[in-house]
């Protein structure tokens, strides 16, 4: 068991369980501080947030973007198609409401590294801005 390279989400997350039964005195909290770097590592490492920006902000104009709903549907989705069991992604939606990503939009505005939409966004902002100083 201590091969690694290729080693999936799940393999690096042994141990959780264990960890789980430790809470009585700080709950949540403490488990998703405790994990979010490792779990970031791995949405990375397997592109999520490429997938989820993808969805919700296609780089082809012609592709429908799928909109947010208020909710992390667009994110289950995707981790259920890398594999991710349903612990696995209530570990990961708890760590991106952590750093901000209480939808799938917010996501990608707050929790990934960098994303098309929040680019975008920005863009648009700095565009107002100029247009609201040239005249
Ligand atoms: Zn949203």
């Amino acid at each position: 068991m201590t091969k690694r390279g290729g080693v999936p989400f799940g393999a690096t997350m042994v141990g959780r369980r264990a960890y789980r039964t430790v809470n009585e005195m700080s709950p949540d909290e403490e488990l998703v501080n405790s994990i979010a770097a490792d779990v970031m590592t791995a949405l990375t490492a397997q592109h999520f947030f490429q997938f989820l920006d993808d969805a919700i902000c296609p780089l082809a104009s012609e592709q429908p973007a799928a909109a947010c709903d208020g909710t992390h549907s667009i994110t289950t989705a995707i981790l259920n198609n890398h594999g991710f069991d349903s612990d696995d992604i209530s570990d990961v939606i708890a760590v991106l409401k952590s750093k901000g990503g209480c939808c799938d939009c917010e996501v990608l505005y707050n929790a990934a590294p960098e994303s098309r939409l929040r680019s975008k966004y920005w863009t648009r902002r700095a565009a107002h801005i100029h247009s609201d100083n040239s005249d």
